[in-house]
């Protein structure tokens, strides 16, 4: 854990970034609790301006332009999009027109951000560096067992020859197996990664992800985890838990060109 800690460095109060990526021009970040970069469960209009100003001000402090940024519908299902130029745009002001039906993405053009919202759910980032390709996931319980993590991958190496050998994936804040209490109908779905305590069972979406990933030929040492339960941390990270129903987190890849 030492070393995956190593990588996360805190850029400012309102992003945490990972560092030391390779190539070096990948934009890998995720944003704290200060503030809310929703605007699905705005209350009005002034809260939708204020989110979406945090939401311009993020992508500019990393050199992101809002046209070409694309946002996805989240619908806890594994559905991958493959992101072009014409996408560009999309559900950035306006969170009805996001990708539809899609909770990963995976493109390979410079330039282009590739951003999902949660408090809770797992955001995790995907870098091909050889062949220059990255992805992003949305991954609740409903999308890693549908295995998002593993169909984003395949996506990489299908569309655009990634190595799985070569592809790292990064985890950002959620909730983690110290929280993470599910119902036991869950069991069948997750026999390996779900822990009793007492009467309740926990859930380490985590190592759900990770099981899965590395049979489909991610390497272990290519695996890195910021390490932040999101209920835990409820002072810095909104957690849907912990009582955050409508806030939300955001966490951003991007290729940059220079
Ligand atoms: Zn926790």
């Amino acid at each position: 854990m030492t070393e995956e800690k190593k990588q996360l460095k805190r850029k400012s109060e309102s992003g945490y970034y990972y560092s030391r990526l390779i190539p070096k021009n990948i934009i890998c970040a995720f944003t704290t609790r200060e503030h809310d970069y929703g605007l699905r469960n705005a209350e009005n209009f002034h809260e939708y301006s204020n989110n979406l100003k945090a939401r311009l001000n993020f992508f500019n402090r990393f050199g992101g332009k809002p046209e070409n940024i694309v946002f996805f519908e989240q619908v806890h299902k594994a559905n991958i999009s493959v992101v072009e130029k014409k996408d560009c745009g999309s559900g950035v002001f306006d969170f009805r027109n996001a990708l539809r039906s899609s909770d990963a993405a995976v493109c390979q053009t410079a330039d282009i951000g590739l951003c999902i919202l949660t408090a809770d759910c797992l955001p995790v980032f995907f870098i091909e560096p050889k062949k220059k390709v990255i992805g992003i996931a949305h991954a609740g319980w409903r999308g890693t067992n549908l295995g998002i993590s593993v169909r984003t991958v395949k996506v990489m190496v299908n569309n655009f020859q990634a190595d799985p050998n070569n592809i790292e994936v990064y985890f950002g804040p959620g909730i983690r197996v110290c929280c993470y209490e599910v119902g036991r109908e869950l069991l069948p779905f997750f026999p390996e990664q779900i822990k009793k305590r007492g009467k309740r069972f926990y859930l380490d979406l985590v190592k759900a992800n990770i099981t899965r990933l590395k049979k489909a030929g991610i390497k272990t040492e290519n695996i890195f985890d910021a390490g932040i339960c999101t209920k835990c941390n409820n002072d810095k990270f909104f957690s849907f838990r912990a009582g955050d129903t409508y806030k939300r987190m955001m966490s951003l890849i991007m290729i940059k060109n220079k």
